[in-house]
């Protein structure tokens, strides 16, 4: 098998192997069982062994993962989901597959976060579940609400597609409580090429969401494979976690240290190199407590400052264009001042294990010249 070449500051993210998944891979296939087998099963223990809970759902992808934990946690059609504007438009796409409608809120600029205030002042009378996302992999910290949110029977549900492996005081990310949803997409913290885990918040939810992903049957796939026959006993989606996938998230887990490790550093090594340009802010991921996902600045003229490093070749992004703003979500619109502001300001600088310190430091000497051809073209 040839190595591709390494990535470099040209990619905005990029998934990181450490060697023995395409191993694990050609093992998963070669055993002929491709569906959810003990393979899944065996990433499942491992990730909630992990985290420090009793027990994790797998699936698909991180959108199949709010789906399930949405209809479980019983959000139907007419109900109202509070969630930040600034986030992929999967969180939102989620919601609209339960036929909720989406509440949007505002963020902290500094973190882009949602604050307690913005989620309190957004309640209504329909408001079922909150769905804060944890941006950058920052955890969110909603326990003085918590009361308020549990006497009025909303559930929390938490996206954490960029927290995987984060700590929320003492404990991960995921095992707070909270209904929690992780992305094992293709450049999260931690890939399985493709899938998604549901951290539940009982046995009685994980079984519920065990057979929502399973079409409702309710035997298992090896019990099948010795029955006549099986039982559907609910409506339920086809989204099991494949062995294939699942073998990838083992090797991952087996060495996320190195992941986790390697994020920190360079996400200290970007806030020490930008620490000397004044016009330009970096959003705060709690880089002690998380293992960060982007790297997230915000600056003056963006589209010019994005263009010009572009034409470097460095691999600058944002995350996210409002949702609140796309045309499919037009119908739940409202104002969100410091949304629309920063939104012209956000942009993410290349952010993956595979690059150096060094890189980090000539990505910001990059945003330097950047920044000052953009201020001299206006
Ligand atoms: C990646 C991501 C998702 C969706 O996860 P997939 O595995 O791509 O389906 C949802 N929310 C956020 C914030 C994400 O970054």
């Amino acid at each position: 098998m040839t190595t591709p070449s390494r990535p470099d500051a040209a990619r905005n993210a990029s998934p990181f192997l450490f060697g023995g998944e395409a191993e694990a891979v050609a093992g998963a296939l070669l055993s002929g069982q491709y569906g959810h087998t003990d393979v899944t099963e065996t990433f499942e223990k491992g990730v909630a062994a992990f985290l420090g809970v009793p027990e994790t759902v797998a699936v698909t992808t991180g959108t199949a993962a709010l789906h399930i934990a949405l209809v479980a946690a019983g959000v139907g059609p007419g109900c109202e989901v509070v969630v930040p504007s600034l986030t992929f438009c999967a969180t939102i796409q989620a919601i609209l597959a339960c036929g909720a409608n989406p509440r949007f809120v505002d963020v902290n600029p500094d973190t882009l976060c949602v604050e307690p205030e913005e989620i309190l002042g957004a309640l209504t009378r329909a408001t079922t579940a909150v769905m804060p996302v944890l941006f950058g992999g920052r955890a969110i910290d909603l326990s003085g609400i918590a009361d308020t949110l549990q006497e009025r029977g909303i559930a929390v549900i938490e996206d954490a597609a960029h927290a995987f492996g984060s700590f929320d005081g003492d404990v991960r990310v995921g095992a707070t409580g909270a209904l929690t949803c992780f992305s094992f997409g293709p450049i999260k913290n931690l890939t399985c090429g493709q899938g998604g885990m549901i951290v539940p918040r009982n046995a009685q939810e994980a079984q519920l969401a065990r057979s929502l992903r399973g079409l409702g049957i309710v035997e298992s796939q090896a019990r099948r494979a010795v029955t006549t026959s099986y039982s559907v006993e609910r409506f339920g989606f086809r989204q099991q976690l494949s062995s294939i996938n699942a073998a990838i998230g083992n090797v991952q887990l087996a060495n996320f240290d190195r992941a986790q490790a390697g994020r920190k550093k360079l996400w200290r090594a970007y806030r020490a190199a930008l620490a000397g340009l004044s016009s330009v802010k970096l959003v705060d991921v709690d880089v002690d407590n998380s293992v960060p996902h982007l790297c997230v600045v915000r600056v003056p003229y963006r589209d010019a400052v994005f263009e010009e490093m572009r034409a470097r070749g460095i691999g600058v992004g944002v995350h996210y264009p409002p949702n609140h703003q796309q045309r499919a979500f037009s119908s739940w619109h409202r104002k969100l001042p410091v949304t629309e502001r920063i939104a012209g300001e956000i942009m993410s600088l290349p952010f993956h294990p595979h690059m150096s310190e060094d890189e980090a430091v000539s990505v910001v000497e990059a945003l330097k010249e950047s920044l000052a051809v953009a201020g001299t073209q206006r």
